[in-house]
């Protein structure tokens, strides 16, 4: 019987493995098909504290392992198959293995939906990608026309943030109005860096055989006609979808797939805590996660102090 399984080891399930492990729980922590996470997929993360020249993604999940398993962290490269959250204690088929735990913490995630055109898969990371706030401030983007892709409330957030560095923001929408909340949209729109495109989708992102961005395939879905724009970077805000297929009859979740917690990081089922990006559509950054890691061993520590006295 474990005290505490962690699924998911991200910013949020090993910075949860580093707490609980220095609590002298022996967390069991499983990696899915990611082990590190979302961040091993980026190069340079300038934005975590603590390392002022920046650190490569890979590395500063590799650190955070390392500082798990020195404390006991038991780290296994293993997928959850699926719970059993009804009873106690809480059941968990690892790998086609049964696994008992006293508590249980689940830092699943969340994926960034894709446009799913030529080019783009290609193209990630050379100019293609799916967080402003990560990528934004790169030089590859600095004082060229950029593409946002999208209409909601992200889109719009992602747009406004990048006029700070591109020459032109170009904002291509499927619908002639943005989805996103009123004041956003007009905001938006009132910049004289944002120069919205709409009733338009990206068909192809350019150029693979250069191994860069230099611009994207248009098409008018009115018109039927088609354009290349030119720009050195493309933003995707389409939505993002959270890892919590495992969940979706036995937690609440939000409209989009979110968890939805009840105090700090507990859930509706005593002993469930929830971390990271697949309970949070709002900020979705490293240091976030991480902190939401922290909350969710905390409040897992205490649950099973409560269980032992
Ligand atoms: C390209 C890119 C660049 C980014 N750059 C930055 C940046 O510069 N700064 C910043 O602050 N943020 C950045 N982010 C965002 C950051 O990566 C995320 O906010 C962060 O990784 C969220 O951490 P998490 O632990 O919640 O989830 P994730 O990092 O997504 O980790 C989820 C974990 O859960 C595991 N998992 C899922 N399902 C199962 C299962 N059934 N069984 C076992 N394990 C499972 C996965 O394998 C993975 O290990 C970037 C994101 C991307 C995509």
């Amino acid at each position: 019987m474990e005290k505490v399984v962690i699924i998911g080891t991200g910013c949020a399930g090993l910075t949860a493995a580093v707490y609980t492990a220095r609590a002298n729980l022996e967390p069991l922590v499983l990696s899915g098909t990611m082990p590190g996470g979302l961040l091993t997929t980026t190069s340079i993360v300038e934005n975590f504290p603590g390392f002022p020249e920046g650190i490569d993604g890979y590395e500063l999940m590799t650190r955070m392992q390392q500082q798990a398993e020195k404390f006991g962290a038991k780290v296994r490269f293993a997928t959850v198959d699926s719970v059993d959250l009804s009873a106690r204690p809480i059941k968990l088929v690892i790998d086609g293995e049964p696994v008992e735990t006293e508590s249980l913490i689940v830092a699943t995630g969340a994926g960034h939906r894709h446009l799913g055109v030529p080019g783009e898969e290609i193209l990630e990371k050379k100019g293609v990608t799916y967080c402003a706030t990560c990528d934004g401030a790169l030089p590859m983007f600095r004082n060229q026309p950029l593409v946002v892709v999208g209409g909601g409330d992200s889109a719009c957030e992602e747009a406004m943030y990048l006029t700070r560095f591109a020459s032109t923001v170009y904002l291509i929408h499927r619908r002639d109005s943005l989805r996103a909340s009123r004041i956003m949209a007009e905001r938006t729109l009132a910049n004289p860096k944002i120069k919205p495109v709409w009733n338009t989708v990206v068909t192809e992102v350019l150029d693979p055989a250069l191994g860069k961005v230099t611009g994207v395939r248009l098409k008018n879905l009115q018109t039927s006609t088609e354009e290349l724009l030119p720009c050195a970077g493309v933003f995707v805000a389409v939505g993002h979808l959270p890892n919590t297929q495992l969940f979706k009859d036995v937690l609440p979740l939000d409209e989009n797939g979110y968890f939805l917690t009840t105090q700090g990081s507990a859930t509706k089922i005593p002993g469930v805590f929830v971390a990271g990006d697949c309970a949070d559509h709002v900020y979705r950054q490293a240091i976030t996660a991480a902190g939401m890691g922290c909350m969710a061993a905390i409040d897992a520590e205490r649950y099973l102090a409560g269980l032992n006295q």
